[in-house]
């Protein structure tokens, strides 16, 4: 059996970034375990998250319930399986969510999780090409470049001026002082390249001798002597291998696959382990429940034929055009993240931060996410903070069964309310006299939709999520909680987790960024106990 101090399970957005970290000094020796592959040919360059979205190569390509609340349909849950994870997939846009989301936290009980503790964490990790570090709020010299979309559009300039007409002032920087208005997206793209874990924080470390990075090897089990993990039993191709931890191991198998990995190996709910048949080794309720996503209606509009929307641009001879222009300059349609143009709201009076997040997408696509032949927008918008709870438990004690997962949407009345609200303003955005030369036809859901029942029941029927579940490992010190605030798994000796499932609320906005301070945070906690041993 091979040794290391350290097994991480999962090269994700938390889990390459830990990886990175833990192994940086050269004093303590990592095994990383990645269930996917090392690499995808679509994965470097940004418009290839279209083509990445249900593509088992690089997807585990999940799917949930079917559930009467969305009209009986089975969400896609894509989720990214290769180094990087997520990262590698995912629609580029970087957010870091709201001060309020992390002081929230800590007034949960987690201390060390205030925006003032996290914040160091987010600047240590990137560096913001428009200028990080004077500031005091971004970073400069990171490993994740981060930067503002370069591209120029007039449909950008008139959604900027319709914001204005509405009271929704242009921001310059929503991850820097104040979140709301309308903005350029940051993305994690740079010189048009995707800044993924696998590139920013994997690569530099791949020829350290003291970091194991194995791919194609899916962890079916953890290993205990009594409460304590020393190991993790893995399948690569037809072998079985154990590894033993000296240390600890570190579960970064994302929202849905930690939860599923420790039902595996005996940690949750002893009713959902009994009914697979697994023995209790540990009951732990909290595993596996507390599922948020942000649910993400699709509004659809025509756009004038002024060259402002891509269907025009990338199709055809346009297409050969654009990549051509992206192979020579790094630059246009295919260096774009999945939304140029952010706008962050407030649906009520008397809200002191945005509750909504509206993405523009210059762009209309069928069901087979192919561009419509005429020019559209796309506008994907959600709730930040839902309210509705759902949960994710194993289907069947075989690892290579897909979990089950129950998001529970719009099970909750503010979760409703606001899903409304943020429609009629997406609308007020859009209808503004500054969109006049470019607003075609809403389509998507139509001028007819307009009763709050009859919006309601759209989103039933059309809404997906914004890929962003978090909260099935929930950290915290109640009875559901799974992790404490230094992220070891509650009960247990040498087991922490650290990825998306460890957020006691979801942050109001795309998750890839808050990932990524959970595993760079987390090797702070472990090389502190390491370094105090
Ligand atoms: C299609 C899509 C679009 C998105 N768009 C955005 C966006 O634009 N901006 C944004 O901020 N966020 C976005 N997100 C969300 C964001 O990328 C994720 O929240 C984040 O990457 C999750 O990080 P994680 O570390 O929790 O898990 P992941 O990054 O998903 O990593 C988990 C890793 O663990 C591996 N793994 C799982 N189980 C095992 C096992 N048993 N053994 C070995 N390995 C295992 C997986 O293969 C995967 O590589 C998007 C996500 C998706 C899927």
């Amino acid at each position: 059996m091979q040794t290391y101090d350290f097994i991480i399970v999962g090269a994700g957005s938390a889990g390459g970034a830990l990886a990175h970290r833990l192994s940086e000094n050269g004093k303590h020796s990592v095994l990383l375990l990645e269930a996917g592959r090392s690499s995808h040919l679509y994965s470097p360059v940004p418009v290839g998250f279209a083509k990445l979205i249900d593509n088992p190569a690089a997807n585990w390509c999940y799917e949930a319930e079917p559930e009467s609340a969305m009209a009986d349909r089975a969400l896609p849950v894509p989720r990214g399986k290769l180094l990087g994870g997520s990262s590698s997939i995912n629609g580029l846009v970087f957010v870091r969510g709201q001060a309020l989301d992390y002081d929230t936290w800590a007034q949960l009980g987690n201390r060390g999780w205030s925006y003032a503790d996290v914040l160091p964490t987010f600047r240590r990790m990137e560096h913001y090409e428009q200028g990080g570090g004077a500031d005091g709020l971004r970073g400069a010299g990171g490993p994740l470049r981060v930067r503002e979309v370069p591209d120029q559009n007039p449909l950008y300039d008139a959604l900027f001026s319709a914001g204005e007409q509405v009271g929704l002032p242009r921001n310059a920087d929503y991850n820097g002082a104040d979140q709301t208005g309308m903005c350029k997206t940051q993305t994690t793209i740079s010189k048009g390249r995707r800044m993924s874990t696998a590139h920013c924080y994997l690569r530099p470390a791949r020829r350290r001798t003291n970091l194991n990075i194995q791919s194609g090897a899916l962890a079916e089990r953890l290993i205990f002597e009594g409460k304590r993990c020393v190991g993790v039993r893995y399948r690569q191709g037809d072998a079985v291998n154990e590894a033993r931890a000296h240390n600890e191991v570190v579960l970064c198998g994302g929202a849905v696959n930690s939860p599923q990995l420790l039902e595996l190996s005996g940690i949750g709910r002893p009713d959902v382990l009994k009914a697979h048949g697994i023995e209790v080794l540990h009951a732990l309720e909290g595993v596996g429940e507390g599922l948020r996503d942000h649910l993400s209606p699709r509004m659809g509009w025509t756009l004038q034929p002024k060259g402002a929307s891509f269907n025009e641009r990338a199709r055809g001879l346009g297409l050969a055009r654009e990549m051509l222009r992206y192979a020579v300059t790094g630059e246009g349609f295919l260096s774009l993240p999945s939304a140029p143009v952010l706008a962050f709201l407030k649906t009520r009076e008397g809200l002191e931060t945005p509750d909504v997040q509206v993405h523009f997408m210059p762009y209309t696509y069928n069901s087979k996410r192919k561009l419509h032949a005429l020019p559209g927008m796309t506008v994907v918008l959600y709730q930040m903070r839902p309210e509705s709870l759902g949960s994710i438990h194993i289907h069947s004690s075989n690892p290579q069964t897909p979990p089950s997962i129950r998001f529970n949407f719009l099970s909750n009345e503010l979760d409703r309310r606001t899903t409304i609200d943020a429609i009629h303003w997406t609308r007020k955005i859009v209808n503004a006299s500054a969109m006049d030369g470019l607003r075609g036809k809403e389509f998507k859901p139509g001028t007819d939709v307009t009763s709050d029942d009859e919006i309601l029941d759209w989103v039933r029927r059309t809404a997906e999520t914004a890929y962003h579940p978090v909260g099935t490992c929930k950290m915290g010190s109640d009875a559901n909680s799974v992790v404490d605030e230094r992220l070891r798994v509650h009960g247990l000796d040498g087991l922490r987790i650290a990825d998306a499932s460890i957020m006691p609320t979801l942050v109001s906005g795309n998750t890839n960024g808050a990932c990524i301070m959970i595993g760079e945070r987390c090797s702070d906690f472990i090389l502190e106990g390491a370094a105090a041993a």
